[in-house]
């Protein structure tokens, strides 16, 4: 096969072909590459802080384990783009692979940051679980990255990044929700916010992991663009944080009629003078068939509920985003309207399925927001859907809107 040149960012690639190389995720490489910068930043200062502090904090070199590399190009643009990182490892289990990242690292000179290793992703990181850690773990796999949870979740620092990556649409979009359960451990389902329930499911799977190692998650940044979903998470130990996570997470009752949905979530906690209790909700929170449309309910989940981006990293990431990368002008657009998204409203309607229900006219995104406004509720977009609003408004308050309009 002809050995084919790629330029991407600061680096210059070559590869036979046989390697994988997907030019449409330069938005995702692109936007790591802003994300890794501003939470190393973050990181460095945390430790600066945490030194004065205390003694005996570790340096902070920051090293990033790319664990499934292809042809190298997103190590070497670590290497070469976060200003920061003294060390980057780029792995891959085959052997085509790894003597294109050989190559490719000796052509960009960065040799003396990027390593490289030849080893099965979760092989190398469960090496890594008790000492010589990562600060950054990217997990760029085909698919489903569930069998990498176990591993990564040990082999990152304390408040360390994880960037992880699942293309295996279908299955977290509900249609097998069999398959979902056996992967993810939650049941997707059909329902016009998949996207948004695919990030949530993920989020849910990692927590999940990092949980039996006393660990819990605190996403960052997730997104839902073209074929794949993409979260960014830090990870941090604490036996009484993990007794929040079943509080994180919600069952989905779905109407299979109107696409309506309520959340009931698995444990809620009752703070009392510094004193934490939980409880077991009564349930369940709707009747069999939905009030709406007497449609039945379909039970999704179980479902991340919490937050699933900070906004201040968010709005720090806006700020800082190097605007010489060539999708500069997407990741711009896709935080902003990140950064203005109802945080604490979990799922979305999508106008189509609406006014589809109801067989009216859709109305204008501006005259539905509107309305919700006027009758004193919070409304927002979200990236994932162009026509979709995210509200905290009731249920039926929707619908009575969608009816008189
Ligand atoms: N991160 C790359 C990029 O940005 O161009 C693309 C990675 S590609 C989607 C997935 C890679 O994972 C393939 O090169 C494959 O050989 C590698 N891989 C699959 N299973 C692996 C394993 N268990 N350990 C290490 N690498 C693995």
């Amino acid at each position: 096969t002809p050995i084919k040149e790629i330029t991407e960012g600061s680096a210059t690639i070559s590869t036979s072909g046989a390697v994988f190389y997907n030019p449409v995720q330069e938005f995702n490489r692109d936007l790591s590459i802003a994300v890794i910068s501003t939470f190393v930043n973050d990181y460095k200062e945390e430790l600066k802080a945490a030194k004065g502090q205390q003694t005996g904090v570790e340096n902070n070199k920051i090293t990033i384990l790319e664990a499934l590399s292809a042809t190298g190009l997103r190590s070497i643009r670590y290497a070469k783009e976060i200003p920061g990182v003294e060390r980057v490892i780029a792995n891959d289990i085959s052997t085509k692979a790894v003597e294109d990242i050989k190559q490719n690292v000796v052509k960009n000179n960065v040799d003396q940051i990027v390593s490289v290793s030849h080893s099965d992703a979760s092989m190398l990181m469960y090496q890594h679980r008790k000492s010589d850690q990562f600060e950054v773990i990217d997990l760029d796999p085909y698919g489903c990255p569930s069998h990498f949870l176990d591993s990564s979740v040990q082999a990152v620092k304390e408040g360390g990044l994880l960037l992880i990556t699942a293309t295996d649409m279908a299955v977290l979009a509900g249609n097998s929700p069999e398959t979902c359960y056996s992967k993810y451990g939650a049941i997707s389902i059909r329902i016009k916010s998949c996207h948004e329930m695919a990030v949530r499911i993920l989020l849910q799977c990692i927590e999940s992991h990092a949980n039996r190692y006393g660990r819990y998650i605190v996403p960052l940044l997730s997104l839902s663009a073209d074929f794949y979903i993409r979260v960014f998470v830090r990870v941090f130990s604490g036996a009484k944080k993990c007794k929040f996570s079943a509080t994180k997470l919600s069952h989905v009752y779905h109407c299979t009629g109107c696409d309506s949905f309520t959340l009931h979530p698995l444990i809620i906690a009752k703070t009392d003078k510094n004193h934490h209790k939980f409880g077991i909700p009564s349930g369940p929170p709707v009747s069999k068939n939905c009030e709406e449309c007497k449609h039945p309910h379909h039970i999704g989940g179980p479902i991340w509920s919490a937050p699933i981006h900070s906004h201040e990293f968010v709005k720090k990431l806006l700020d800082t985003v190097p605007d010489s990368l060539k999708t500069y002008k997407r990741i711009e657009g896709v935080l902003s309207v990140i950064l203005e998204e109802l945080i604490d409203q979990p799922l979305y309607y999508t106008l189509d399925r609406l006014s589809g229900t109801l067989h009216v006219e859709m109305p204008s995104m501006m005259v539905l927001r509107s309305a919700l406004l006027n009758a004193g509720y919070m409304v927002s977009f979200t990236h994932m859907n162009k026509t979709s609003i995210k509200t905290d408004a009731p249920k039926k308050v929707v619908w009575d809107i969608m009816r008189c309009w």
